[in-house]
């Protein structure tokens, strides 16, 4: 396979920072000092699970410091917001990593990015034992990499051993009740936590899990939900690269954190993760070869989170009008002239991709513009891919200030839309919903404004009624002779309901003039499914198509209800001429064919109005 501009890109990285001789391994936990200078390894993950990487990007080292922002995640999710503000804040403290940074009164960690707070923050990892609750941190750990992880024992016991510092902390943590109980339980887990064993790969994968709005994006499985990734990422933003982190927003622009291993994990939400591993390290304990690649990455890619301009794809996909488009019911020409001259009451948006607040904005503002020429409106959401709460606030805003204009507003397509049902059932009652909702596919809903235009104008609808010969749509122009001969050569029909009146795929050698009820017209989609795709009702005919090209039937024609109808063998119909009714046979041709325009036409505006 030929190689990707972006590995091609990563590979020159690679080879621009890897004879840096720069910074300095950690060697306070006696076991890192063991760590190799020249292992150097680049990942990025997108949101959509493509992985790019170069170098040692499968070399396992041990997170250390990247374990904090993914365990306060947890703790959000366990304890809730509340309690883990109760133990930690939420301020830069421009301070190292081992900083003792508390509040003077309360004695509360600035932050969960400094080593005060991260251990306050496992403190409130749950589990029945020491052993329960190391296992939930693996299983974290474990989510958000896609594949299972383990701890580098020497490492741990390294640290365990040797980490006064941390120690003091967590006593002085005991001290102002931030920790209750044993402190050396929380400090051991967090001992463990740092010791987790990934790659540069693994950390690509875990940033691009909080790009991807907390799922994984090989797994497909939800690791965290949206709102307390997005608090991961605020406090990664402010705190994660501590003393530098000023400096780092201003010139990389990603979330990120550090490890003292020399790893090093950035995001840009929405778009990718990046995962570094290089051991020697800068004054503040950042990765030196971490720093630059991130900055070139951000530089060349444009990845800083506040110069990337927003990609809002708009939501709008189409407007139409009920002039331009109709139901799936066929209808009669009486009814398909009202609904020419009178349907561009009827609007219709066809809304597509993420609605958001800045994608649905606009929408907003059309819909308004247009309303006062509006009776109905349908919003179709069937081509919406999600929705935020903001746009279902939005939305249904906008359907009650339609309400109050006197229009009707029909919601189609929203059934698997479950962020909105959740909405809803917050501002509806069940009827609202019901009223908005039903009848839920675009096609059925525009039946029934169809129908309320027409009622203003005809006094009944057309398929209630009996519609006799004379009046069928193939008999326009035809004299009371020629629709006396026509009626000797038919034979009257009555079926009920769920009857297939003609076959796919059978010969044809009749058609039909429907007089009462309702067919549809349904086309087999696969094996088992069948798809309506209209409906006619009485003074239109079926099987006409045949008289045409004398092909297999195309489609099945199923009565929907009882029927009447009026059937005309095709061999009486070609005996027509012989008999000397030329004239009449010609008639029938002019009006099938002048009904087979009329719907191409349609068909071509419904094309047209899609663009
Ligand atoms: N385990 C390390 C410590 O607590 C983590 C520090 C870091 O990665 N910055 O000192």
């Amino acid at each position: 396979m030929s190689t990707s501009p972006v590995q091609q890109y990563l590979q020159h990285l690679h080879d621009k920072y890897a004879r840096m001789e720069d910074g300095v391994v950690a060697t306070y936990i006696p076991e890192l000092g063991r760590a190799n200078p020249h292992q150097f390894g680049i990942a990025i993950a997108t949101v959509d699970g493509q992985v790019y990487e170069v170098g040692d990007s499968h070399a396992p080292f041990t997170i250390q410091s990247i374990s904090k922002p993914l365990v306060y995640g947890l703790a959000l999710e366990v304890a809730g917001l509340r309690q883990v503000l109760a133990r930690v804040g939420v301020e830069p403290s421009g301070e190292a990593f081992n900083s003792i940074s508390l509040d003077p009164r309360t004695g509360r960690p600035l932050n969960p990015m400094i080593n005060a707070g991260a251990i306050a923050t496992t403190s409130l990892v749950p589990g029945d034992s020491p052993l329960a609750r190391r296992q939930r941190l693996l299983q974290l750990f474990s989510e958000f990499a896609g594949h299972d992880l383990d701890l580098d024992e020497a490492v741990y016991l390294s640290e365990r051993e040797t980490g006064h510092r941390n120690r003091a902390i967590a006593h002085l943590l005991r001290n102002s009740s931030i920790l209750t109980g044993d402190p050396e339980e929380p400090l051991d887990l967090y001992f463990q936590q740092c010791s987790v064993a990934v790659s540069a790969r693994d950390l690509a994968v875990m940033a691009a899990t909080l790009a991807n709005g907390g799922v994984n994006p090989l797994t497909q499985r939800r690791v965290l939900q949206p709102h307390n990734t997005g608090r991961v990422l605020s406090v990664m933003t402010s705190c994660g690269m501590y003393d530098y982190a000023g400096e780092w927003i201003y010139n990389v622009g990603m979330p990120a954190k550090s490890g003292v291993a020399g790893g090093l994990l950035a995001v840009l939400p929405g778009q990718i993760g990046v995962g570094i591993f290089s051991p020697p390290l800068d004054p503040k304990g950042n990765s030196v070869r971490g720093i630059r690649v991130c900055t070139d990455l951000s530089h060349d890619f444009g990845l800083h989170l506040f110069n990337t301009p927003r990609v809002v794809t708009p939501a709008l996909k189409a407007v139409q009008t009920g002039a331009e488009v109709r139901s799936k019911r066929l209808r009669h020409r009486h009814e398909i002239d009202l609904l020419r001259r009178h349907g561009q009451t009827i609007r219709i948006y066809q809304l597509r991709g993420r609605l958001i607040f800045a994608s649905l904005e606009p929408v907003l503002r059309s819909v308004l513009q247009q309303s006062t020429q509006a009776t109905h409106v349908v919003l179709d959401l069937a081509r919406v891919a999600d929705l935020d709460r903001a746009s279902c606030r939005l939305l249904l805003d906008l359907i009650a200030q339609l309400g109050r204009q006197g229009i009707r507003t029909h919601l189609t397509g929203a059934g698997d839309k479950t962020t909105l049902h959740d909405y809803v059932a917050e501002r509806l009652d069940a009827e609202g919903w019901r009223r908005l909702s039903e009848p839920s596919e675009l096609t059925e809903a525009l039946e029934s404004c169809e129908n309320d235009v027409l009622k203003r104008h005809v006094s009944a609808p057309v398929h209630l009624g009996e519609v006799p010969l004379a009046e069928q749509e193939l008999c326009r122009g035809l004299t009371p002779g020629e629709l006396y001969d026509l009626g000797c050569r038919l034979t009257p029909v009555e079926l009920p309901a769920g009857i297939a009146v003609l076959s796919a795929g059978s010969p044809a050698d009749d058609m039909y003039f429907l007089t009462h009820g309702e067919v549809g017209i349904f086309l087999q989609t696969n094996e088992s499914n069948e798809q309506l795709i209209s409906r006619l009702g009485p003074g239109m005919g079926f099987g006409e198509v045949a008289l045409v090209d004398r092909e297999p039937r195309s489609a099945t024609v199923r009565s929907l209800v009882p029927i009447r109808a009026l059937r005309l063998a095709f061999s009486d119909f070609d005996q027509l001429a012989d008999a000397g009714l030329g004239h009449l046979q010609a008639k029938l041709f002019a009006n099938l064919a002048s009904v087979l325009a009329g719907r191409l036409r349609s068909a071509n505006a419904e094309i047209r109005s899609l663009r």
